[in-house]
């Protein structure tokens, strides 16, 4: 995406500027480069730090959502504490509106529930309500808070959930060095896993911290990589469409109460995406009033008519 932008443009504005004769209109001239720096800078800018805008589909998009412009950066610093919940934020991308038609539905709806960045201390409260409501869900867990939290770890297993792997560490700058980096943090967490709950089934569901559409992977352009080499190691990945965007309350332009933006952005990512299939719903098992907004999520989804699906049942990797 920024990568023709610098050299051309630039050596083109050079050329031109150096060409020109006359001090006025050297002097306009003069100003219409610095501004040309300027945007040029600010585009850079936003492809490096922000997220690619995702779509399912498959064209990149700047203007496919409202949320578009200001997406989150995709920068984490490392815990001192290894056993700190991930609370930092933003890390996932929002949502944004397909720009064409998708894939439709099938018949005997589905919904896949996901949770991220757990266990945490909320988690066991999730599994008490996932009962009540007789649904299985997907984790995507920490392998740093496995070993933190291994008793829910082992309870989410044993109630047949899938736990599955979201990186040991969590942390972009380490992850996202290059393919052989993510794959050998993902190892991490296998073999987390395998000490703290002796599970290693030796192929897995696996979800890219801040999306596999993230800045840090190169976008789609880069992600290919990534998930070719989790493909050759036994892994598939699931993005997800839609979302509480409990990871990035800075969407939250109009300052609503918290729980409030969260269903607003369910209610609107539902909007947009209820007709593909799978839907796969997002939600972070370390913010509170997510944890408090399930019920009224699950209960609109069952009076929707879904049943609740795990992302094993899935074939291959589901990418926006
Ligand atoms: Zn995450």
């Amino acid at each position: 995406m920024g990568k023709v932008r610098g050299a051309p443009l630039r050596s083109m504005g050079m050329k031109s500027f150096f060409n020109w004769s006359g001090g006025l209109k050297r002097a306009v001239r003069l100003i219409a480069f610095v501004l040309a720096a300027f945007a040029l800078a600010s585009l850079c800018g936003c492809s490096r730090g922000g997220d690619v805008v995702v779509d399912i589909s498959g064209t990149e998009s700047a203007t496919a959502s409202p949320t578009a412009e200001a997406a989150p950066v995709l920068t984490e610093e490392p815990t001192a504490d290894p056993t700190a919940e991930p609370t930092d934020e933003p890390t996932e991308s929002p949502v944004a509106e397909p720009t064409e038609a998708v894939q439709p539905a099938q018949s005997g709806r589905k919904v896949y529930l996901t949770f991220d960045d757990g266990p945490t201390k909320a988690t066991p409260e999730v599994l008490d309500i996932l009962k009540r409501y007789n649904a299985k869900a997907t984790f995507f867990t920490v392998g740093r808070m496995v070993k933190a939290n291994p008793d829910t770890a082992k309870r989410i297993l044993d109630e047949g959930h899938v736990l599955g792997c979201h990186t040991q560490t969590h942390d972009f700058n380490k992850i996202y060095k290059s393919p052989q980096a993510f794959v050998s943090d993902v190892d991490d967490w296998r073999e987390t896993v395998k000490n703290v709950v002796g599970y290693d089934a030796g192929a897995y569901v696996y979800r890219f911290p801040g999306g596999s559409n993230n800045a840090s992977v190169g976008g789609k352009k880069g992600r290919g990589a990534y998930v070719a080499a989790m493909n050759e190691h036994g892994y598939y990945t699931f993005d997800w469409n839609l979302a509480l965007n409990d990871a990035w309350l800075a969407g939250n332009k109009d300052h609503l109460p918290v729980k409030e933006y969260l269903w607003n952005s369910y209610l609107e990512t539902y909007s947009w995406y209820k007709n593909v299939d799978p839907l796969i719903l997002i939600i972070h098992d370390t913010r509170p009033e997510s944890v408090e907004l399930l019920p009224q999520v699950l209960d609109d989804l069952v009076a929707k008519g879904f049943t609740f699906g795990l992302c094993t049942e899935l074939d291959g990797d589901y990418l926006m």
